[in-house]
């Protein structure tokens, strides 16, 4: 889908939205319609910008230059720690730009647009609403499983902000006490133990406790990745390691679930997208752990959006959710 917009085809449609979504190491921007379809995206290495005015006129002037802006009535951007109050990206950790970024403002400047801007998750959840796993839902719970662990939180149809835009931030409610040092710099954080890097951390962690023979053993650098592929194929160690990233999260999902009382959590990104072995074992542990009034109400669902699309389908959603 990288390439040049076909002039003809676009035409036929009336409106477009410009879909941002920022990431540490990979940006990708693209032109999204109200139904969801994807008409064209391409996708930057984030660090070779060392600014962010770099990257909004390298999208700019790749737009001019295909004359792709003819239809396009809003931006929407999801960005790590994007604030939906401020507009800005604030202090994220896995950004080379520092400090407090105004890029809804830089984006407002230089396109002349209407621009939302919200963190990545929130844009998750709203991609999903409209065109994934939450569109009969009204309450909801959206966790995305990347590097770290992110969560977008959905009442009456509505992303909660809370006062300053930062609620929902479930990947650092402290889970284990004095557990994992996380990357926030305190000790036990939910995100510390299910994320992508959490897994690798429990794959070193279990490893002397576990005494059978595992292929994941032999592996140099064990990833995530690796454990859910040998989980597949009968590999025990892996299985253990699966069943103890599901129950911490299964079992703290039963906590959470009284902020809220949700209809569904919906597990989103690379760990979900493992097929259904991870999403039970959660189901179990998380309804082992409910309080009474909470058992047997509450699902778990896998993403429908598509891994690849997933993240600009939710950025482009801002806008289009905002113009019903
Ligand atoms: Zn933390």
């Amino acid at each position: 889908m990288n390439g040049i917009l076909n002039p003809n085809k676009l035409n036929m449609i009336n409106k477009l939205v410009l879909g941002i979504d920022i990431g540490g190491t990979n940006s990708v921007f693209g032109l999204v319609d109200q139904n969801g379809k994807i008409h064209f995206q391409k996708t930057l290495k984030t660090s070779l910008y060392p600014t962010p005015e770099k990257l909004v006129n390298e999208i700019y002037n790749y737009l001019n230059k295909i004359n792709g802006f003819k239809k396009i009535i809003g931006i929407g951007i999801g960005a790590p720690n994007g604030n939906f109050f401020t507009g800005s990206i604030e202090f994220a950790p896995n950004l080379k730009w520092d400090g407090k970024i105004p890029l809804a403002e830089m984006f407002k400047e230089k396109f002349k647009l209407n621009v939302i801007l919200t963190n990545d998750a929130n844009a998750a959840a709203i991609g999903e609403m409209i065109y994934g796993a939450a569109k009969d839902l009204d309450n909801f719970v959206i966790i995305t499983l990347g590097t770290g662990l992110g969560s977008g939180v959905v009442n009456k149809r509505k992303l909660i902000y809370g006062h300053d835009g930062f609620a929902g931030e479930y990947g650092h409610i402290r889970v284990i006490k004095n557990g994992r040092l996380c990357g926030c710099g305190r000790k036990g954080c939910l995100e510390a133990y299910v994320s992508a890097t959490g897994v690798t951390r429990s794959i070193y962690e279990l490893d002397s406790k576990n005494k059978s023979k595992s292929k994941l053993k032999q592996i140099k650098n064990p990833s995530s990745k690796d454990v859910f592929n040998l989980a597949k194929k009968g590999d025990l160690f892996s299985i253990e390691i699966i069943d103890y990233t599901a129950k911490i999260l299964g079992s703290s999902l039963a906590e959470f679930s009284c902020f809220n009382s949700p209809k569904a959590y919906i597990l989103f990104g690379g760990i979900a997208q493992n097929g259904n072995i991870f999403a039970q074992k959660v189901k179990r542990y998380m309804e082992k752990n409910l309080l009474n009034i909470y058992k047997d109400k509450i699902e778990i669902r896998i993403s429908q959006l598509h891994n690849r699309n997933a993240a600009l389908l939710g950025s482009a959603s801002l806008i289009w959710n905002n113009n019903n």
